[in-house]
């Protein structure tokens, strides 16, 4: 008897120290990364790409993305060497001030004359090889925008309707592309809505602030492919939680991509 409490309490011991934690599993993936000038990359093999742009300007959003790209079995793109302009260590260290999110776009092409080496090599990171690859870039804004998170996919709704810079009354000057199909969109917002709302008791939003449909924006570097871009800013307080908000990504990109 005594014999068999120590077997299984041994098999107990073995189990728990050789099955390694979701956490730990993590880590190590991290550190099988490709380290590059602007961050680094973990390429994985579904049809789904994260890319976090703002790193360092936006609390959390490295963590969240680790974990949505760990969930979908995503390449992870991640720029966690330059800032914005308006960061606090831009003085000290003006050699990192650069947008990975403001492309040049010039009517025709992009340009990169006037933009740091590691942004290019960035965008060239996210292009796959296989098509129809669905690119999930992950933002933060802050809270006082009332939204829980919102969509960016080039479009914001008109009478109802979700309409791109072409057809969009107040798209001014903006070019961008309609960067994914909007039935899908739809759904990710719907499915995500369900999950801010009951957090923080704030809503998920199509384009609210942030359509993604100037022609710069990082989303817009797929306009005119066979994949799909989506920028999804997420508030400061769902992002304090980044387990619950990476959760919720994945939750939202599933019930719209599968
Ligand atoms: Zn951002």
């Amino acid at each position: 008897m005594n014999k068999n409490i120590y077997v299984i309490g041994a098999l107990l011991v073995i189990l728990f120290v050789a099955s390694p934690s979701l956490q730990a599993t993590a880590r190590r993936d991290r550190s099988s990364a490709r380290q590059t000038d602007y961050g680094y990359v973990v390429v994985r093999n579904s049809k789904y790409v994260v890319v976090v742009p703002h790193a360092l300007d936006e609390a959390n959003t490295e963590l969240v993305g680790e974990k949505v790209a760990y969930s979908l079995g995503a390449t992870l793109v991640v720029n966690n060497k330059y800032f914005k302009a308006t960061n606090s260590r831009a003085s000290s260290d003006p050699e990192h001030i650069e947008d990975f999110n403001e492309l040049d776009w010039n009517g025709y092409s992009y340009e990169w004359d006037d933009r740091v080496e590691a942004m290019h090599d960035f965008y060239l990171d996210l292009d796959r090889s296989n098509r129809d690859t669905v690119v999930v870039f992950i933002h933060g804004m802050r809270d006082s925008y009332g939204m829980g998170a919102d969509i960016g996919a080039g479009v914001k709704w008109y009478n109802g309707e979700l309409l791109g810079t072409d057809e969009h009354p107040n798209s001014g000057s903006y070019t961008g592309c309609i960067t994914a199909d909007l039935s899908r969109v739809q759904q990710l917002a719907n499915t995500l809505d369900r999950y801010t709302d009951r957090y923080c008791g704030m809503s998920t939003y199509i384009g609210g602030r942030y359509a993604a449909w100037d022609r710069n924006t990082g989303t817009q570097w797929f306009c005119g492919t066979d994949d799909e871009s989506i920028q999804i800013e997420l508030a400061r307080t769902i992002r304090n939680n980044p387990s619950v908000a990476a959760k919720m990504v994945v939750r939202a990109v599933r019930s719209a991509y599968g």
